[in-house]
């Protein structure tokens, strides 16, 4: 059966309409591609994306990529994490603005000069409801041309001399590459044969909605000698059991009875669990795909990588793959890219991918609930409430140390570029919205002006009087610096940097 209300082909089929399956259809849509998303869910709307489930932080990264593309202001007031931009004149409570394992780190302890990259104009992070972000981005989609397709869930896929069919419960379609951005259990990275390897669970983790009653829960985050519990708000309750992963990997579902065993277990107090209104269970298991793109298929999101929900870093992990991918897979369908191009995504991303897996792994070791480890705990501790530790700490959770290689050794190259302002006024940021690269130029250079003329299509051509600590950068279409310089232009070393992303 085929679907005879769509386009019979399309330039890329996408597995998936979570954030990062829509991000990543805007982006190629942006570009030009036809662009067709397929979702399993019938409806948008699963609780587990509303308030409370649903928040996520954002990080500097994803802040300033929907900026970049126009979508910032179409989030409802997200609410701002303490920012060290931002603070109010006078004396502050000090406000928490993130975690290690557990371990808060505050706004006023964090100096954000020290950072290897000038500060963004945007917040270093926000908290968002997934169903507003998926909503507004399936809003953008549209306007876009983007077909979303729902009640369909993508079952595997032949090669053909044409490019691919896609399989799915509801028909077979054509496309000429499939994204699979179907999450942790990726049915595209199964048929694709994409080995999935990592580390097995220490734990299992149970976010609940839920009416108690008996001795109270303490409020805030607690450690006991026998794993870890939260209480947000009354009744909103995380907990860690170092099982093993072994309740969540049962798929026995989260009845009353045995949430009220293991909260008694960690808490060691007699509370009561009267009711279940909703609950899931989750592990720290991290796993990465081995390779990010197997011939005409490519995985991008939780589909790529999976890990413990610590620190908040999947999604913004998953929305970076996003922005990386988008342009270059454009630019291969359009017969625009370089050699080599759309390879760059797996050498750049999968990298990043495996710091941050690394990254959760190294809390998980300092939650369990062992003597050493608390020990260890407490010395990391001391070493995050330092003004050092702080600083560092915040610049890996919020993705600012982030650094691709690009070829270039200028300090700006290959991080997100500063908001350049030309002289008349418009920013890097209103620039990158309609999908091109910018080239910055500080002094009006004839070899830059022409290659921008002539690269029109690709690229924009910004004149900036001051830009920050630069003679002329280019920037690529996910924001990124792929070339800077302080000195006089070198018209031949442009040209040659120039040539790895754009023909
Ligand atoms: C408790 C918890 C808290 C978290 N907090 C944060 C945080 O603060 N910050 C952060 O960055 N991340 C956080 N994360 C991680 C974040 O939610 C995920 O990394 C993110 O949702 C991944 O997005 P995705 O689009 O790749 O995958 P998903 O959100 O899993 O979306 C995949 C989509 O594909 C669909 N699908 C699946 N299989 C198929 C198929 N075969 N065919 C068609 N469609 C299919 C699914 O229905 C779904 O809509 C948290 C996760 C958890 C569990």
């Amino acid at each position: 059966m085929t679907h005879t209300h769509i386009p019979s082909t399309h330039d890329v089929a996408i597995a998936g309409a979570g954030p990062v399956g829509l991000f990543l259809a805007c982006e190629l849509a942006l570009a030009g591609c036809t662009v067709l998303v397929l979702e399993r869910a019938a409806t948008p709307d699963s609780p587990f994306k509303q308030l409370p489930f649903g928040m996520r932080g954002l990080s500097s990264t994803s802040v300033e990529a929907l900026d970049r593309r126009g979508l910032l202001d179409e989030l409802e007031v997200p609410q701002r994490v303490a920012d060290p931009h931002s603070r109010p004149p006078g004396p502050v409570a000090r406000r928490q603005a993130g975690h290690f394992a557990g371990i808060p780190f505050h706004a006023e302890d964090i100096d954000a000069a020290r950072w290897q990259r000038p500060p963004a104009s945007t917040p270093t992070s926000l908290l968002a409801e997934m169903a507003e972000l998926e909503a507004v981005l399936e809003r953008r989609a549209g306007t876009l041309g983007v077909h979303i397709v729902r009640d369909t869930t993508v079952t595997g896929f032949d090669e053909t001399a044409q490019g691919l069919v896609v399989h799915t419960t509801t028909g077979s379609i054509a496309a000429q590459w499939l994204v699979g951005c179907d999450g942790a259990r990726s049915a595209v990275r199964r048929a694709a044969g994409i080995d999935f390897a990592g580390t097995e669970p220490e734990f299992t983790g149970c976010t609940a909605l839920v009416d108690l009653a008996g001795a109270p829960l303490e409020p805030g985050r607690n450690v006991t000698e026998r794993g870890m519990y939260f209480q947000s708000q009354p009744g909103y309750v995380m907990l860690q059991d170092f099982d093993g992963g072994a309740w969540h990997d049962s798929g026995e579902p989260v009845t009353r009875e045995r949430l009220q065993q293991v909260l008694r277990k960690i808490a060691g107090i007699d509370v009561m669990v009267k009711h279940v209104h909703r609950a899931t269970t989750w592990t720290d298991r991290a796993r990465q795909a081995a390779t990010y793109r197997k011939g005409r298929v490519l995985l991008v999101g939780d589909a790529a990588h999976i890990h413990s929900p610590l620190g908040g870093q999947g999604l913004n992990l998953g929305l970076g793959d996003a922005l990386n991918l988008g342009w270059k897979l454009a630019a291969t369908i359009r017969g625009a890219a370089p050699p080599g191009l759309l390879d760059t995504y797996h050498t750049e991303r999968h990298p990043i991918g495996a710091r941050v897996l690394d990254w959760s792994r190294a809390q998980v070791v300092l939650m369990r609930p062992a003597p050493a480890e608390r020990a260890l705990r407490e010395i990391v501790a001391s070493l995050v409430g330092t003004r050092d530790g702080s600083t560092y700490v915040a610049g890996r959770v919020w993705g600012i140390h982030t650094r691709i290689d690009v070829g270039c050794d200028h300090p700006l190259a290959g991080r997100s570029a500063p908001n350049f302002v030309s002289q008349n006024g418009a920013t890097l940021a209103t620039a990158l919205r309609d999908g091109r690269g910018v080239l910055v130029d500080a002094g009006g250079d004839e070899a830059l002006a022409a290659w921008a003329h002539a690269h029109r299509d690709q690229v924009h051509y910004m004149m900036s009087p001051n830009p920050p600590g630069v003679r002329a950068a280019l920037v690529r279409p996910d924001g990124i610096v792929a070339w800077a310089t302080d000195d006089a232009v070198d018209a031949a070393a442009f040209h040659a940097a120039a040539a790895r992303w754009f023909v």
